[in-house]
């Protein structure tokens, strides 16, 4: 997930909660207003230290008050509209889904593109998967056997384990509790409001 807010303030990042404040994922600010003003969802926002709810028509209104003026609008020709950082479904209960498929994409976003041996990062073209205990002396096709590496390691490391091969992994591969892009994404203190809701998320993932 990129952060390309600096082209188009629509291309922000907008958090998704459920009915019940539950973090579902991250859509565009074009999406969140397509579900604003369909009246799918309302707008989370913080006021004087507590959370508020605001359905479009009182957003537009809330927009217009000054205290916003750092923040990023769109523009309509007789309007300016905040762009939310988080917006919750009026309806719809779906819970987020507590566990990362298991793929070579998301082993590699688990990775962040870097090869677990070497330590440096790559473009997808120069990647592979390990077996760290090679499938052929009875290592498993799991989260914890499993690194990301370059074509490089992978053929130096060949069928033995890594000790054999005098090669260290960077850290011990683990399946993932949480969703790194996202992350990510929380270091922007453009997004500090969505740490209230993914605390919530990350608590509920470790139990
Ligand atoms: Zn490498």
């Amino acid at each position: 997930m990129e952060d390309k807010t600096n082209l188009n303030p629509l291309n922000s990042n907008v958090l998704l909660l459920n009915k019940y404040y539950i973090a579902l994922r991250v859509i565009s600010a074009r999406r969140a207003f397509l579900f604003l003003a369909k009246d799918y969802a309302e707008v989370i926002n913080k006021n004087n230290g507590r959370f508020e709810g605001y359905r479009f028509y009182h957003w537009i209104k809330e927009s217009g008050n000054d205290g916003y003026l750092d923040d990023e609008y769109i523009h309509t020709p007789t309007l300016r509209i905040l762009v939310p950082r988080v917006i919750r479904l009026l309806e719809y209960d779906k819970m987020p889904r507590r566990e990362w498929k298991f793929n070579r994409k998301n082993i590699m976003i688990r990775d962040n593109y870097q090869c677990q041996y070497c330590g440096k990062k790559y473009s997808l073209g120069f990647l592979t998967i390990d077996h760290i205990i090679p499938r052929s002396r009875g290592g498993t096709t799991s989260w914890v056997n499993v690194v990301t590496s370059c074509t490089k390691c992978n053929t130096k490391k060949g069928g033995r384990l890594p000790q054999e091969a005098g090669m260290n992994l960077i850290k011990k591969p683990q399946a993932p509790k949480f969703d790194h892009s996202l992350m990510r994404l929380l270091i922007n203190p453009k997004y500090s409001i969505w740490k209230e809701f993914i605390k919530d998320i990350s608590t509920k993932l470790s139990t």
